[in-house]
């Protein structure tokens, strides 16, 4: 039997990067995953392929309602939901002469409000059943104070803090919460800087691949006994700080 047989998982930002590594992860692994993000067409195609009974949600996680919204398809799909994985996210650089201030509240909207409700409603969902693992993705840059990181290190530092405490509160309940704060991985995430005629980040060192953050996911969801991984940070081989 594969070690997460049995098992119901939502992982956001599955259609492309981190989020779609950890998908393909946890359905060899033996979960039944539904796909999070807005790309409806990418979602149906990674379902039909990872099979096991993966199922796609096109949603704006930018919407106020969206984290209720996940619940309640997560309730209908599989009617319990046993792994959620935070993983959907933007980077906007930020440096103080450039910043796009209209990127504020979007930025704030998906890589906190969302994963903040999210977080709160399936925890209170797991915890009337008395287990589950929430995995919320944090960012190396919340524990950096770099030149362009502000806005993006800021709400992730915040997300590390929240992520923490309701681990805290959550103790004995046999619900598992952790956060994993990857460094460089060359993903779509850069696409942004590099339309703006910025060099992606994943451009200045080797970085790492999805997969390499996806494995880390992994471990985390399987996790036995009294164990809970609260925090993994993971950085690329030649990242020295
Ligand atoms: P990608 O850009 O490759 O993927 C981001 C995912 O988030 C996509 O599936 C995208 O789907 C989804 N997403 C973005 N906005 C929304 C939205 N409004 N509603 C629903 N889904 C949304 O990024 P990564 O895989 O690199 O990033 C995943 C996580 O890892 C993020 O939280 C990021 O902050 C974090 N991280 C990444 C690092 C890196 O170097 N890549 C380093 C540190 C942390 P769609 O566009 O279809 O909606």
């Amino acid at each position: 039997m594969t070690s997460l047989a049995g098992r119901n998982a939502v992982v956001t930002g599955a259609s492309a990067g981190i989020g779609k590594a950890t998908a393909r992860r946890l359905a060899a692994a033996g979960a039944r995953v539904l796909l999070v993000a807005r790309r409806r067409e990418r979602l149906e195609s990674l379902a039909a392929d990872i099979g096991g009974g993966a199922a796609a949600l096109a949603l704006d996680l930018g919407e106020a309602d969206a984290a209720q919204a996940l619940l309640e398809a997560a309730e209908a799909q599989f009617g319990a939901v046993d792994i959620l994985v935070n993983n959907a996210g933007i980077l906007r650089t930020s440096h103080v002469d450039a910043f796009d201030l209209s990127e504020l509240e979007p930025l704030i909207a998906v890589n906190y409000t969302a994963v903040v409700r999210g977080s709160l409603l399936f925890a209170r969902h797991m915890k009337a059943r008395g287990h589950g693992q929430i995995v919320n993705i944090s960012s190396i840059g919340a524990s950096l104070a770099a030149a362009g990181t502000g806005v993006y290190g800021g709400l992730k530092a915040a997300l590390e803090r929240f992520t923490d405490v309701l681990r805290i509160e959550l103790a004995g309940s046999g619900v598992r919460v952790g956060l994993i704060a990857p460094g460089t991985t060359t993903t779509e995430i850069f696409a942004n800087m590099k339309s703006r005629g910025q060099p992606g980040w994943d451009e200045f060192i080797p970085p790492m691949v999805p997969d390499d953050i996806a494995r880390a996911i992994q471990f985390m969801c399987e996790q036995t006994g009294n164990a809970n991984a609260a925090r993994i940070h993971i950085y690329a081989t030649s990242e020295g700080f």
